[in-house]
């Protein structure tokens, strides 16, 4: 299998290459011609199965299609994920530009408004301060998001989000695509699931 016959864009699959991916992780395989059909996916994944990649590259071959600020939003549980999840999707859209913002906890709240101000493609970010952020930040909505991604949707439930997802689930479109991963299937998972995606397609690495 190659990135090509997932049906990735000659420039991602550029891309891949560039960091050293040459093929398709399993979860990668699996996930991303459906995404690239617009299904919502559910996707049973570890950390190091090449997750983000699954979800990365898909969000980006629609974003190059129709470029627009506050196209996706991915959910992480902890601030060290959200970081890596950035780097990916701006590692993977360099040669694009590609821009994310990442808004964590314990960082000051201006130095991330300013860089919401520039109206990246991209939020990464912990539900608590994503949600401040949708209360405080002036000018800052995410009225026009695309796509959703709850990354490690286990852990993010187990750390207490849930009330912080289902303030932030008002706050944006539902006709939308959804993307949930997570290391484990609990009744928490199924619920936000059934809450969040319309007729997903279920995937394991
Ligand atoms: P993840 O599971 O998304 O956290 O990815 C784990 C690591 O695997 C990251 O360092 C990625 O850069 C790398 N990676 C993702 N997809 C591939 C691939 N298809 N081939 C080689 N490395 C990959």
């Amino acid at each position: 299998r190659t990135f090509k016959s997932l049906g990735v864009c000659d420039q991602l699959v550029e891309a891949c290459e560039s960091l050293g991916w040459k093929t398709p992780s399993k979860i990668q395989v699996e996930a991303i011609p459906h995404a690239l059909e617009g299904r919502d996916v559910i996707g049973l994944a570890q950390t190091g199965s090449g997750k983000t990649g699954a979800f990365a590259l898909p969000i980006i071959q629609a974003l190059l299609e129709k470029p627009q600020p506050f196209f996706a939003c991915i959910l992480s549980p902890t601030r060290e994920l959200a970081i890596q999840i950035s780097q990916q999707f701006e590692a993977l859209g360099s040669s694009i530009g590609v821009k994310c913002s990442v808004l964590v906890g314990g960082v000051d709240m201006m130095a991330q408004a300013i860089s919401l101000a520039k109206r990246p493609h991209i939020i990464v970010g912990t539900p608590g301060r994503l949600l401040d952020h949708l209360s405080n930040t002036k000018g800052f909505s995410l009225r026009m998001l695309k796509y959703l991604v709850l990354d490690e949707a286990d852990r993010l439930l187990n750390m207490d989000f849930e009330k912080a997802i289902d303030d932030i689930l008002k706050a944006i479109p539902r006709e939308r695509r959804t993307y949930l991963f997570s290391a484990t299937m609990t009744k928490k998972v199924g619920k936000l699931q059934r809450a969040c995606l319309k007729n997903p397609v279920k995937i394991e690495a």
